[in-house]
């Protein structure tokens, strides 16, 4: 459990450059990140020599398995958060106190304000975000399970997969098969989308049958507890067409070139172009419409971002990272490949390992 130590260390770090004498964690992941509990309702705050976690009763026991050697402010059923906070903060003798301005609401800032007329709060971002783009060793495990239990159930999923199989009943049975296999749930709601529904980079799954199209694109990951994988694979269920063909072959050598150029110190928008180029030069430039990638973590969507703009964000050893180019023609259909890479010091390990030749794709 010294991982939790240390990331108390690493933000009393960055509470110091933010010019501060404590941080409030409201954000409920962030709580979970630097303490282990995973409950909600509750907010940490860290001062540079103590964190406390103002939560309630109903916690108790949860409290006492996952963060025994933390110190805890148990409020009284009834009564309210933010006078406890007060208290708490006025105990600490904090003078200036960072907040999640990104994540906080206008509301509970201004009764903060109110509550706390002495100490100067100061608007400090995703402090405890930064933290978590770089993964320990008990996250790149928990992910390593999460990548494995996304697999397992996808190749279970799809020997299941007939002409008349739905798109809802596809997300039940990846649902059913990642639990088989240990996994928490899914990670997110997945994307299934048959022929042109798979057009929609973020569509949503209807009764629609998989024998209505050539093919299905399945977005899906797992969650092995509290860490996330993040996948997409095609599966052609009918004719394999030229254009199928075609439009695969360049979206899986832009990821493969993508994925090759993942290293410690190559930009995320450098990385974003080798897969844009490929995409560019076979003339779909303009149906590739999102950014390269994106970190995974306790969250599906974390930074950093593969993608225009981020040229000064550097990869480094331990971000987790998705590589997910797609071709996108509305009327028609789409194609992604997208699969989890970690970040290592000489270069990078893929996480995932459905099989992605297109031969692989054909429900033979
Ligand atoms: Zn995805
Ligand atoms: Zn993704």
């Amino acid at each position: 459990m010294a991982r939790f130590p240390t990331r108390l260390k690493k933000i009393r770090q960055q509470i110091r450059g933010a010019k501060s004498d404590a941080l409030l964690v409201t954000n409920f992941v962030n709580v979970t990140y630097l303490t282990g509990f995973t409950g909600d309702d509750s907010y940490l705050l860290v001062t540079l020599d103590e964190a406390t976690l103002i939560s309630d009763p109903r916690y108790t026991t949860q409290l006492e398995e996952e963060c025994p050697d933390l110190h805890v402010v148990s409020r009284n059923p009834g009564t309210k958060m933010l006078p406890v906070v007060a208290e708490v903060v006025q105990d600490a003798a904090v003078e200036s106190l960072a907040i999640e301005s990104g994540s906080m609401t206008v509301a509970l800032h201004s009764n903060l304000v109110k509550a706390l007329p002495q100490v100067r709060l100061i608007a400090a971002d995703r402090l405890v975000e930064k933290l978590r783009t770089i993964k320990d060793k008990s996250e790149i495990e928990a992910t390593r399970l999460a990548c494995y239990q996304a697999s397992r159930a996808f190749m279970a999923a799809r020997s299941q997969i007939t002409p008349e199989t739905t798109e809802r009943q596809i997300e039940a049975e990846l649902e059913y098969q990642a639990r088989r296999f240990g996994a928490k749930g899914l990670s997110f709601a997945p994307i299934v989308g048959v022929g042109p529904r798979s057009a929609l980079p973020h569509g949503t799954t209807t009764d629609r049958r998989v024998g209505e199209s050539d093919f299905t694109l399945i977005d899906w990951g797992a969650n092995s507890g509290l860490y996330l994988s993040d996948l997409t694979r095609m599966v052609v269920t009918g004719k394999l067409s030229q254009k199928f063909r075609k439009i695969y072959e360049i979206v899986l050598e832009a990821q493969l070139a993508a994925i090759d150029a993942i290293r410690p110190g190559a930009n995320c928008e450098f990385v974003d172009g080798v897969a844009r180029k490929i995409i560019t030069k076979a003339n779909y430039g303009k149906q590739f419409g999102h950014g390269l990638g994106h970190g995974t973590g306790l969250e599906i969507h974390e930074s950093p971002r593969l993608g225009k703009g981020q040229n000064k964000v550097q990869l480094e050893p331990g971000m987790i990272v998705t590589v997910e180019p797609g071709i996108y023609l509305p009327g028609w259909g789409g194609i992604r490949i997208e699969d989890d890479i970690l970040v290592t010091k000489t270069g990078h390990e893929v996480l995932t390992d459905v099989p992605k030749q297109l031969d692989d794709c054909c429900l033979a």
